[in-house]
C-alpha cells in the first residue's frame, strides 16, 4: 500500500514475533491503513518520529525490551500517534499498561488482546481516540504571602467581586437534560491573575477562613441563579468544606443568604467532602441534619477517595452521592473503574441516593455511566466550567 488516496491511516507495529506481527500487518492492511512491522525499538523510534503514523501497536511483552519502555521513549519522543497495547496477559495487565500510556500523555485508541481477529483489529482502529487526560489547573503558589496578607487578599477578593464564581453544568446521563449548575469557586488577582481553587482553599481552611469563600460564592451563585432561574426545576450546587460543619455557624449563614436572593433551600445541594463526615462526627451529623430539615440537599462529593465508612454514609442524611472522578475518567477503558462505580452506584441506589458522576470527559464514558444506570453527570465533555454571563448562549447551543 503507499501513500495513493484513500488510505484512512499509518500504523506502525513493533512485535517480536514475526509471525503475529505479519498477521497484525496483514489485518490493518484489510482495515485500509498503511502499516510497517519492526522488531527493533531503536528503528520503531526512528520510525515513529519520521514517518509519522496516526497510530502505533506496541505489543508488551518482547524478549529484550518490554513494551513499557517503549511507551515511555514513544512520550519523550513527543510522538502523538494514538497507542494501541497488544498483550496475552488479560484484562489487569493491560489495564495498568493502560495507565503507564496515558499517565506519559499519550493519546490511548484502546488494548488488543491475543489472539486477535481481523474484526478486532478493524474495531480498534475505528475507536474514537481519547484525548490524552488534560492536566488540571496549575496551581499558583501563595508561599510568598504571609498568613496575614493571605488574609487581606483573601477578604480584599472577596468584597470586591474578585473572588467569582464559574458554573459548570449538570445533565441527566440518559438524555443530557439539564438538572443545574455546580458554583466553582474562581479568584482573578489583579496582579497574579486566576488563581485555582486548589491554590487557595486548601490555604482558607487550614486558617480557619473558608467561611469567607462559602459566603462569597454562595452569594454570587444564589444571586444569580435567582436572576436565571426560568423553572423551579434546576438546582444549584455549592461547594462546603469539611470544617465548616463544626467549627462555624454554617446553618445561619445559608439560611441568610437564600432568603436574601429569594431562593428555596429545595433548590440548593451542598456539596461536602467525604472527609468531612469524618470530622466530629456527632456535631456534623447534627448540623447536616438540621441543613437537611430545612430543605437543603446534601451530597457526598469525590466519593470514593475520603474516608466515610459504609456506615457513615447510611446514618448521615445525605440525598446524593458525587463519585469521584478518578473512577469516571477511565471508564470504557478499564475494568476495575467499572466494577467499582458499579457497587458506588448500587450501593447509592440501595440507600435511595441520587447518583452523579464527575469528571465525565469522553462520550465513551458517559455511554458506560448510562448503561449503569448513574443518574447525572457532569464534565468536559459535557461543559467546562463557565461564566454565568455564557450560561444562556451554552444552552441555546446545546440544550
Ligand atoms: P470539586 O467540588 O470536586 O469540583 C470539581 C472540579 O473538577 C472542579 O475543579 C472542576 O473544574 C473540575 N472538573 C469538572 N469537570 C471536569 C472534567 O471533566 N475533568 C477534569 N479533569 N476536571 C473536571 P476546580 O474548579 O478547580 O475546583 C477544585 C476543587 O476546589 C473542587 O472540587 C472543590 O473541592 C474545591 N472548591 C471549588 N470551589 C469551592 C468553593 O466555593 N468552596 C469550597 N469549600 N471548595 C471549593
Ligand atoms: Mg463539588
Ligand atoms: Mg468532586
Amino acid at each position: 500500500v503507499t501513500d495513493s488516496g484513500g488510505v484512512k491511516g499509518r500504523v506502525l507495529v513493533i512485535d517480536d514475533d514475526p509471525m503475529v506481527g505479519r498477521m497484525l500487518v496483514a489485518h490493518i492492511r484489510a482495515a485500509g491503513y498503511e502499516a510497517t512491522l519492526t522488531d527493533d525499538p531503536e528503528q520503531f523510534i526512528q520510525l515513529a518520529r519520521e514517518w509519522k503514523p496516526t497510530h502505533v501497536f506496541v505489543d508488551l511483552v518482547m524478549g529484550d525490551t518490554d513494551g513499557l519502555t517503549v511507551l515511555s521513549r514513544l512520550a519523550e519522543a513527543e510522538v502523538d500517534a494514538a497507542v494501541v497495547i497488544q498483550s496475552g496477559m488479560g484484562g489487569r495487565v493491560l489495564d495498568a499498561a493502560r495507565q503507564v500510556a496515558q499517565a506519559n500523555g499519550l493519546p490511548y485508541a484502546g488494548v488488543l488482546n491475543k489472539p486477535f481477529t481481523r474484526a478486532d483489529v478493524a474495531e480498534v482502529l475505528a475507536h474514537s481516540i481519547d484525548a490524552p487526560v488534560r492536566p488540571d489547573p496549575t496551581p499558583v503558589e501563595l508561599d510568598d504571602w504571609s498568613p496575614a496578607q493571605f488574609e487581606d487578599e483573601l477578604r480584599g477578593a472577596a468584597s470586591s467581586g474578585a473572588l467569582g464564581v464559574a458554573y459548570q453544568p449538570k445533565v441527566t446521563c440518559h438524555e443530557g437534560r439539564l438538572v443545574g449548575f455546580e458554583a466553582l469557586a474562581r479568584w482573578t488577582h489583579p496582579g497574579i491573575g486566576a488563581i485555582p481553587p486548589i491554590s487557595f482553599v486548601p490555604r482558607a481552611e487550614s486558617m480557619g477562613l473558608v467561611s469567607v469563600v462559602t459566603d462569597a460564592v454562595a452569594r454570587a451563585a444564589a444571586e444569580w441563579f435567582a436572576g436565571r432561574a426560568p423553572n423551579g426545576r434546576e438546582r444549584l450546587c455549592i461547594n462546603i468544606s469539611a470544617s465548616e460543619l463544626v467549627t462555624s455557624d454554617l446553618h445561619g449563614r445559608l439560611t441568610a443568604i437564600c432568603s436574601a436572593a429569594g431562593v428555596s433551600p429545595e433548590r440548593i445541594v451542598l456539596e461536602v467532602t467525604e472527609t468531612s463526615a469524618m470530622g466530629d462526627t456527632t456535631v456534623s451529623l447534627e448540623v447536616l441534619t438540621r441543613l437537611r430539615l430545612d430543605g437543603f440537599q446534601l451530597s457526598i462529593d469525590d466519593f470514593g477517595t475520603g474516608y466515610s465508612s459504609m456506615t457513615q454514609l447510611a446514618s448521615m442524611p445525605f440525598t446524593e452521592v458525587k463519585v469521584d472522578r478518578s473512577f469516571v475518567q477511565n471508564l470504557g477503558n478499564s475494568l476495575p473503574a467499572e466494577v467499582m462505580v458499579r457497587s458506588m452506584l448500587q450501593l447509592s441506589r440501595g440507600l435511595g441516593l441520587e447518583c452523579t458522576a464527575e469528571g465525565v470527559e469522553t462520550a465513551l464514558a458517559l455511554d458506560v455511566l448510562s448503561r449503569l444506570g448513574c443518574d447525572f453527570a457532569q464534565g468536559y465533555h459535557i461543559a467546562r466550567p463557565m461564566p454565568g454571563s455564557e450560561v444562556e448562549g451554552w444552552l441555546s447551543a446545546n440544550v
